[in-house]
């Protein structure tokens, strides 16, 4: 069998399989996506509007025009004959046996041996998928079970059945793991599997608690959400984005198939409200309303008591702020009603997480990882149980009456994970600690991380040294960078010359690499009036990712997620990049009405010099219209479009596998050449860009504090005022963006910006 697969197809064109065929086209390989014909003019409208949803801007579900010319819409009767020469068939057609089991026959009798066939199915068992399947079929066959949306959720669970073969599955699990970029968790054939047997039944209990407790669903989510390390849609919020309805059918299937000694039972019903809900066509954002929407004047939560949309007021619960930053501990000491609904909830989920041990498997890891990379909880079960205290949960639950899990029991005394020998390891059912293995290749620093000492940490940043190499990490809110993050990225790169180590790598493990500079510490130098310690900041910023620049040892910047604003001011100043394929990069500082004041207009100018081949006036204009327009490239390879990236930048499908790389590359890095000084346009291309903003503001396109903004990137890219020709050093364009972000600073309008960024969690257009 091709250890490579050169040839895909994806039945069925719904959430799913459109998603699985994007993903399978972003990893280079020629996909065909079929669903059923159709009546009208186009025989495959049905895969059409699935490829089409891939474009959604808000998800692009697609990494480049390039993946997308990669996938061929067709349906399953004119173009069946395509599957002949598949390596892979990835059905994700609607949750019916018949109409699978359908398939499978016609595939059996088309396709030979090596062809592998996979089911996406959430709930049918693999034994009942290839029921009356001949035996050759059912060696071939397995289920890869992806999360929504495809591209962005990290999961995929791998099923085997009984006959499944050893190449086939190992196939799979290196494409997937490798080329799709998954995170590949090997299930049982259980029920659920694992991300959804634990989640479903988490949202199922909160909601459930919430009700009982008669919490609203803001107060709910504001507990059962940032708090406990999970997402901010809470359990009323992931309700609507998953749909009502759905949900409901999703619990349902589950309560069919588990055994009826199974606590998922009690939490499986659905609420009396939800079915008049659903009735109501009130079945999330789908529908347009669900829990929350949209109302005319801003978000609208539902009233239980008077079934109607009341506004919903930006809820700051102390409990839940203090428990975000001290630790979820905080939310079980304490005796309110929100305390209780903690309580309740995770007593409740994570023993059953404990109970699924050794149903699932013996080792607890495959279930975080599931909740981790499923349903981007930051802790998986085992973890958030560790963080708490196993011997907590037990007295507390058998003070209350109940009887913890046997593999909970089994964590008296200890905790589920330890370091062993220097090393990470899990406790196994009925065993001890043993270490926990990784794919080779893949290295997570949140893992790695707590067999090291940090050389040097303070709140927001640390650094450490791995292989001979320093890593800084930051991990403040948000990843949000400060005057302490550049302390501790300023101390790594000087000491790590002194150290003798190979170099440095700035790389972190969370959702995002670093969400821009803190607008916290800007708000309180202009309230105060501060100008000389902002600009003092700033400097110090610059002084730090030049630093980088200068310092002999190669930096390679490794983000995953978001590194946008003074973020990706860091990653610019890197001599390499070696980033995740799904990174989100760009400086949006002209949002909130400044200029990117750490490097990142200078940057931009010099990157667009070079991919304009020294041509200054269009790298100018393109310079001041990204950096304008706060442009963001949803890809790197949107971002090297758009000279965010060098060619020499690498990207990996997996974040997974970056560090390792990192460490792999660091060697191989040169350092970047010095910046020369540049011969700027000068006053008459400053002029041409005012007066361009002046015509658009006419247009109607631009605010007032727009131009403002607008008019000082330009003068930056330009020189503003000076003579053409004038030369500008790296130091002078620094200088250049401190003055531009201070003047923008004392504008009242940028202020009103920040503050409603801050306080709103969006800028005002003014
Ligand atoms: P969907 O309803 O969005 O899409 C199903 C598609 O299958 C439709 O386009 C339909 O026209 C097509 N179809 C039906 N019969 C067909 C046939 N005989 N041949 C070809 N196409 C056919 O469903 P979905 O949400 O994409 O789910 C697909 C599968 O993935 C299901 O097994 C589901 O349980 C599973 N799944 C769904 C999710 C999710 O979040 N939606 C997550 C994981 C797994």
């Amino acid at each position: 069998m091709s250890q490579t697969f050169n040839k895909v197809a994806v039945i069925g064109a719904g959430t799913m399989g459109a998603g699985i065929a994007g993903q399978v086209a972003n990893a280079g390989v020629d996909v065909w996506l079929l669903d059923l014909p159709s009546d009208g003019d186009d025989v495959n409208a049905v895969a059409q509007r699935g490829l089409d949803r891939l474009r959604d801007p808000n998800a692009p579900g697609l990494m480049s025009k390039d993946a997308e010319a990669r996938i061929h819409v067709g349906n399953i009767r004119d173009d069946f004959e395509q599957l002949k020469d598949c390596d892979w068939i990835a059905e994700a057609v609607v949750e019916r046996l018949d109409i699978k089991q359908d398939l499978y026959r016609r595939i059996a009798a088309l396709t030979g041996d090596d062809v592998i066939v996979t089911s996406n199915t959430s709930t049918i068992p693999i034994k009942l998928l290839t029921e009356g399947m001949p035996q050759a079929f059912c060696e071939r066959f397995a289920i890869t079970h992806f999360f929504n949306p495809v591209r962005f959720m990290r999961l995929l669970e791998l099923v085997r059945g009984e006959h499944t073969r050893d190449d086939i599955m190992a196939t799979l699990d290196t494409f997937c793991e490798e080329r799709l970029g998954k995170g590949v968790v090997a299930c049982e054939d259980t029920p659920g599997f694992l991300g959804n047997r634990v989640g479903v039944f988490a949202i199922q209990c909160a909601l459930h608690e919430a009700f009982q407790l008669g919490l609203t669903p803001a107060e709910a989510d504001a507990i059962f959400g940032r708090p406990m390390g999970i997402p901010k849609t809470g359990v009323f919020g992931l309700y609507d984005l998953i749909g009502i309805d759905l949900m409901a059918d999703v619990a349902k299937s589950l309560e069919t198939i588990l055994p009826a000694h199974d606590d998922f039972h009690q939490y499986a019903q659905p609420l009396p409200l939800m079915t008049a809900m659903i009735a109501n066509g009130q079945t999330g954002n789908k529908g347009g309303k669900g829990f929350y929407r949209d109302g005319d004047k801003g978000r609208e939560v539902l009233d239980f008591s008077s079934n109607s949309y009341q506004p919903l007021e930006r809820l700051q619960l102390p409990l839940a702020l203090q428990a975000e930053a001290d630790g979820i501990a905080v939310l079980l000491q304490d005796d309110s009603v929100y305390g209780q609904f903690a309580w309740r909830v995770l007593s409740s989920t994570l023993n059953y997480a404990a109970h699924l041990l050794p149903e699932v498997g013996n080792d607890l890891v495959p279930v975080d990882d599931a909740m981790k990379l499923g349903y981007n909880w930051i802790y998986g079960p085992f973890e958030l149980m560790d963080q708490i205290g196993p011997d907590y949960i037990i007295d507390r639950m058998r003070k209350e009456g109940r009887e913890p899990a046997p593999f909970l029991l089994q964590a008296a005394g200890k905790t589920f994970y330890a370091i062993d020998s220097g090393k990470l390891a899990s406790l196994r059912y009925q065993n001890g600690h043993a270490d926990i293995q990784r794919t080779a290749g893949v290295v997570r620093f949140s893992e790695l991380r707590q067999t090291l000492a940090p050389m040097n940490s303070n709140a927001k940043a640390s650094w450490w040294v791995h292989d001979n190499a320093a890593i800084v990490e930051f991990h403040s809110k948000a990843n949000a960078l400060d005057g302490d993050s550049m302390i501790i990225l300023r101390d790594a790169i000087e000491q790590a010359k002194n150290l003798g180590l190979r170099g440095v790598i700035v790389h972190n493990d969370s959702q995002h690499f670093s969400c821009g500079v803190n607008l916290v510490a800007f708000r309180e130098f202009f309230e105060a009036g501060d100008w000389q310690g902002m600009d003092d900041f700033l400097n110090h910023f610059q002084q730090t990712v030049l630093a980088m620049r200068n310092c002999e040892l190669p930096i390679i910047a490794a983000p995953v997620g978001m590194s946008i604003g003074g973020g990706f001011e860091v990653v610019l100043h890197a001599d390499k990049v070696i980033c995740h394929a799904n990174s989100v990069m760009g400086l949006v500082e002209s949002g909130v009405g400044v200029v990117p004041g750490g490097g990142g207009c200078k940057e931009t100018l010099y990157r667009w010099l070079e991919a304009m081949g020294g041509d200054m006036e269009k790298a100018a204009w393109k310079a001041f219209m990204n950096l304008g327009y706060g442009r963001t490239a949803t890809s790197p390879i949107e971002a090297r479009r758009q000279a965010m990236l060098k060619d020499s930048d690498e990207y990996l499908m997996n974040r997974d596998r970056i560090l390792a790389t990192a460490l792999q590359q660091l060697g191989k890095v040169s350092k970047a050449p010095a910046r020369e000084p540049l011969a700027m346009l000068g006053k008459p291309a400053f002029d041409a860009m005012v007066a361009w903003l002046a015509e658009s503001k006419a247009k109607g396109m631009f605010t007032d504090q727009d131009c403002v903004v607008g008019t000082e990137m330009a003068r930056i890219v330009t020189g503003g005022d000076v003579a053409p020709g004038t030369l500008m050093s790296e130091q002078d364009l620094f200088d250049a963006e401190r003055d531009s972000f201070l003047r923008l600073a004392k504008t009242a309008a940028t202020q009103e910006r920040i503050v409603s960024m801050l306080d709103l969690g969006a800028p005002v257009r003014n």
